[in-house]
């Protein structure tokens, strides 16, 4: 991406359980912007990794094997592998756990920081990961660093996927230790990120924060 200054994204970044998802979605659609799940990308893959049944390491070489096709229309889901829909099977649990050590792989994610560039184009976008405003797009015209308290998190995707917030909050405490402790591209707030805490903020409220921001920045 050749860039002479900030680009019309929004980069949404952070751990598990922050809302990023919903919140990303609801900022593109009231912008009338596209949307971006990068983590859908790592997870598509990782899904092919387990079809093919080898290991992390080889992610790469399925990546590029098998490509990955993702919508960026705020109001739908559409992620491919090869051209099979794979939106179900990507959330599966089997997924969740393995795809901090897929995602872990510098080779791969190098791979996969060109699809999500060539995904962005000319921006106009809100784009959600984990380095989004640190490596993919740190030119980004907004970097919102959303976080909150562990057992909140746990306790919101519990609710989401109807399962047991203990049991959930331990796999997202080893996705997030991981995710945060790897050498490539760590979960980490960007430079001049906005750091939201969200632990006592309803996600209507985190919604409005961040468009307050974006109509201060995007014309
Ligand atoms: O956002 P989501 O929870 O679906 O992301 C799944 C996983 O994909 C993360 O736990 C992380 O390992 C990986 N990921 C990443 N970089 C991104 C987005 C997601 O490494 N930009």
């Amino acid at each position: 991406m050749t860039q002479y200054g900030p680009v019309d994204v929004i980069a949404i970044d952070g751990p598990s359980g922050t809302g990023k998802s919903t919140v990303a979605r609801a900022v593109a659609a009231e912008l009338r912007w596209r949307y971006l799940d990068t983590g859908a990308i790592y997870r598509a893959v990782t899904w092919a990794v387990l079809r093919a049944g080898v290991p992390a390491e080889r992610a790469v070489e399925v990546a590029r094997r098998c490509p990955v096709s993702i919508g960026t229309e705020p109001d739908t889901e559409d992620v491919r592998v090869d051209g099979t829909h794979v939106e179900a099977e990507i959330r599966s649990p089997e997924v969740s756990a393995a795809v901090s050590a897929v995602s872990a792989g510098p080779e791969l994610r190098a791979l996969l920081v060109e699809t999500q560039r060539s995904l962005i184009g000319g921006g106009q976008i809100v784009v959600e990961g984990r380095d989004i405003g640190t490596v993919v797009v740190p030119d980004a015209r907004l970097k919102i660093y959303l976080t909150a308290d562990a057992d909140v998190r746990a306790g919101r995707r519990a609710r989401e996927v109807g399962s047991n917030p203990a049991e959930v909050g331990n796999a997202m405490r080893t996705r997030d230790g991981l995710d945060s402790s790897r050498e490539a591209s760590p979960l980490r707030p960007a430079l001049h990120a906005v750091v939201l805490d969200t632990t006592a903020m309803t996600q209507d409220e985190v919604v409005a924060h961040i468009l307050s921001l974006a109509r201060l920045v995007v014309s």
